[in-house]
């Protein structure tokens, strides 16, 4: 059988938020079969759970927020990123204030802590949606075209091409493509960092964003060039970040999907988007488990560490 997994031990970190400017501690710790992904804001009076889901997303705007009620957790989807990639089912992420910290902004810090706290295989059967038809989301037209798409494929991977009109993105790979079966997150995907211009960041300071952030969590253009010192950590970084944003954005909903996506400009709102189109057709997907780790897609069967 192909088993659940969380982590065997608690795990700390402390950071802080990239909009908020907000110093956040956060813990991790282990969670029961069947519990899935569960946030819990444990700075309010009362403790508020947030389970996963796509319906839980409740802002895309400049990343990927979930709420229910009044409480929210802005910036997801580096963790979730971290948290899909190792292949982890049930967690619970404690946190104290309304944004997971940026750390590096990339997904490698968190990978590095889920790791250091050990992966732990649980008696219940790892449950995947498997996507049974193409279903796709587009909005605009011409210059303005997005889209983003899942077919059926048994195992996990992703195409995600950028187009960015700018000298420092123009050069490197705009387009990528990541088997979760074939290639290795950790290795591939985990270390590529978020990025901004710095035309941007001012308009998003002056709107109280943005306030955490820097060249020591993201990497920062100006009109003609990177700005950082050490240069980038992949020749494609960029589009590499993009795919690293879909996996966490994906896995909000709740469960490892066996999927082919590809997209085209999309973004943290059309992710989520094409997740609510995927649930509202139920002939598109089923929920399935796997008795053999034979029938499992390649990958999948193998500890996390092995990504
Ligand atoms: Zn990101």
């Amino acid at each position: 059988m192909l088993q659940q997994r969380t982590i065997k031990t608690i795990t700390r970190a402390v950071g802080v938020g990239l909009h908020s400017g907000q110093r956040v501690e956060l813990t991790l710790r282990p969670a029961q079969p069947d519990t899935g992904i569960v946030f819990r804001r444990v700075d309010l009076p009362e403790p508020v759970d947030i389970p996963i889901s796509a319906e839980a997303v409740t802002d895309t705007r400049m990343a990927s927020t979930i709420g229910t009620g009044g409480a929210k957790v802005h910036t997801v989807e580096h963790l979730m990123s971290a948290i899909a990639g190792l292949g982890l089912d049930n967690l619970y992420v404690d946190i104290t204030a309304e944004e997971v910290p940026i750390l590096d902004g990339s997904s490698a810090s968190f990978v590095f802590l889920l790791q250091s706290a050990g992966i732990a295989l649980q008696k219940a059967p790892k449950r995947f949606i498997r996507v049974t038809r193409p279903v796709e989301v587009r909005e605009g037209e011409g210059q303005n075209l997005k889209w983003a798409r899942f077919e059926p494929y048994h195992g996990f991977k992703l195409r995600f091409e950028i187009d960015f009109a700018h000298p420092a993105v123009d050069s490197t790979g705009q387009c990528v493509e990541f088997d979760m079966g074939a290639d290795n997150y950790t290795r591939d995907i985990a270390r590529a960092r978020t990025f901004g211009f710095t035309k941007d960041v001012e308009m998003l300071r002056s709107h109280g964003l943005a306030l955490g952030g820097g060249l020591d969590n993201a990497i920062v253009m100006d009109d003609y060039k990177v700005l950082n010192s050490d240069g980038l950590r992949y020749d494609d970084e960029f589009a590499k970040h993009k795919i690293l944003d879909a996996i966490g954005d994906l896995y909000l909903i709740g469960k490892p999907l066996l999927a082919a996506y590809s997209a085209f400009r999309s973004g943290h709102g059309m992710n989520n988007q094409l997740l609510r189109a995927l649930l509202a057709q139920p002939d598109a997907w089923e929920v399935v488990s796997f008795d053999s780790e034979r029938q499992a897609p390649r990958g999948f069967a193998q500890p996390a560490l092995a990504w």
